[in-house]
């Protein structure tokens, strides 16, 4: 069982702007509350590329966030707005995105939504500088708690991240748990191609131990959900009202409905 209320400094990774408040934005105010230190670490933060041409993804992308053409740097902002609102405080990775991922001959390596959301690419380069970034942050930040995506989604940046956890733990005695991420893990998204997070599960290098409930409340973390405001239409398509659908998920886990976020205590499989 993880006692968050014991932490006093907990790390937060959040593969991009915007997932760790989704998924675990009550928790994280709950430790804020209680007088933790808790840092929102963001992996894929970096501006993106200027001069080349996007991807025809990233450009669909550029289109519906409305941003311009350094989206990342308003992006930033709202991440910085959305963190400080539940007492925690942002760091940024600067990593690029998938969206601007390529090979070494320069072609994206995801360059469809199918492809961002199927297995990493062999050439994606990630995996090194990922780790070394994740291993710098427990480094500096000495948590005693790191909290990390499951990889409900299949979000290539997403299952990145939790393969770079994975490598961290077998090197580290840190105490970790996996977030569901949202708003996966209601199984409505992506509406093409939803997932679970007992897919999720069977599919993670990780082999849970079991999982904590922890209660939070739900009105802070909506406020800071609202903060990205750029990019509610691409998590929530379809005119889905994201209020409704993090109410609900919220209060699904529990016969008396009251509001919780779930973490996976992990342990490395052998
Ligand atoms: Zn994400």
């Amino acid at each position: 069982m993880i006692d968050i209320d014991a932490c006093r400094t907990i790390l937060v990774v959040s593969p991009h702007l915007d997932d760790g408040v989704l998924s675990v934005g009550g928790l994280i105010e709950r430790a804020a509350v209680n007088g933790a230190d808790v840092i929102v670490a963001t992996v894929f933060t970096a501006d993106s590329p200027q001069g080349g041409a996007l991807s025809p993804l990233a450009q669909e992308l550029h289109g519906m966030w409305n941003l311009g053409a350094n989206p990342y740097a308003p992006r930033r902002d709202e991440d910085e707005i959305a963190v400080t609102s539940l007492g925690a405080r942002p760091v940024f990775g600067g990593l690029l995105d998938a969206l601007y991922r390529t090979s070494h001959g320069g072609a994206p390596l995801y360059p469809t939504r199918q492809s961002v959301f199927a297995a990493p690419h062999v050439d994606d380069p990630i995996g090194a500088p990922l780790l070394q970034l994740l291993q710098g942050w427990v480094t500096d930040f000495a948590p005693d708690l790191v909290l990390g995506p499951l990889g409900v989604g299949g979000h290539v940046d997403h299952a990145v991240t939790t393969r770079a956890l994975y490598r961290l733990a077998a090197q580290r005695p840190i105490q970790l748990g996996l977030y569901e991420d949202m708003p996966y893990a209601t199984g409505l998204f992506p509406p093409n191609a939803p997932d679970t997070v007992a897919a999720a599960l069977r599919r993670s290098p990780f082999a849970p131990k079991g999982s904590s409930l922890i209660a939070v409340d739900l009105p802070g973390k909506l406020g800071a959900i609202a903060a990205y405001a750029s990019q509610i239409a691409d998590i929530f398509p379809n005119g889905l009202a994201f209020g409704s659908v993090i109410d609900n998920y919220m209060r699904s886990h529990t016969e008396d409905g009251v509001y919780s976020e779930r973490l996976w205590d992990v342990l490395a499989r052998a």
